[in-house]
């Protein structure tokens, strides 16, 4: 096993799946699928997720919603597609602790590092929801924060590509992927693969990412066998 603690970051928007809006129930059985072998093979998982098939604050404020305010609600989003995921991995048998970064003690615990550690060390999968807490961060950050908080040895970033191309693989056909590449060099060629805050943030504590496509099942499971699957970024 190349992996024993990972921190998996999932978009909100990849929940959706052919939908414009909400949770694909059949995308979130999916996803509990993959997770279920990764704790199976006693990995432990801590998992943070998007919000972005609810709500986002920046098209919030488009509409005239204050920026802060879209912002919150966009945390609580991140808190209705934890309590999702949360179920459908309780109903496929893997036990779960959600934790929040804004408290709401009657559907989840308090962000408590040591409990968070503990609950792994049981192999139980921490879900952590409402992103860092504040507004004008995203859970792009909120996953890279949590990561380092618990050590985790990766972040998996799911997406619905498979790696990193040199151009948009969804507009140019001849677009290229890298097996792997360093931080610098995603400066360098100007990539986007997280935003600033969140890149930033992993390159100055070494902490890899690897972006793969998490539509694709048994993609998880090659990851932590060690196999080449997605784009890894390291320093
Ligand atoms: N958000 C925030 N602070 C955080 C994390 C998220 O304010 O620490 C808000 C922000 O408005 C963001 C929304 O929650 O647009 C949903 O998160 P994100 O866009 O990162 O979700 P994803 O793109 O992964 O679906």
């Amino acid at each position: 096993m190349k992996y024993k603690r990972i921190l998996l970051k999932l978009s909100g928007e990849a929940l959706m799946g052919d939908q414009q809006y909400g949770i694909d129930p059949s995308i979130l059985q999916n996803y509990s699928q993959q997770i279920k072998e990764l704790v199976d093979m006693r990995v432990e998982v801590a998992i943070v997720i998007g919000g972005g098939n609810i709500f986002r604050g920046v098209s919030g404020a488009a509409t005239g919603i204050d920026r802060v305010q879209g912002d919150y609600m966009g945390m609580l989003a991140t808190v209705i597609n934890g309590m999702a995921l949360q179920s459908a991995l309780e109903s496929a048998g893997v036990k779960t602790r959600l934790q929040t970064a804004i408290r709401m003690e009657q559907v989840a615990e308090p962000f408590i590092k040591r409990k968070a550690d503990r609950h792994l060390e049981k192999g139980r999968v921490v879900i952590f929801g409402a992103g860092t807490g504040n507004p004008y961060f995203t859970t792009d950050t909120a996953a890279t924060l949590k990561a380092i908080e618990i050590n985790a040895e990766v972040i998996l970033k799911g997406t619905r590509v498979d790696g990193i191309y040199n151009s948009d693989p969804e507009k140019d056909k001849n677009a290229v992927k890298f097996n792997s590449i360093s931080f610098e060099e995603v400066y360098k060629k100007g990539l986007k693969i997280m935003d600033m805050t969140a890149f930033t943030l992993s390159q100055e504590n070494k902490l890899p990412i690897i972006v793969f496509d998490m539509n694709k099942k048994g993609n998880l499971k090659k990851i932590i066998e060690g196999e080449d699957v997605g784009t890894l970024v390291t320093i």
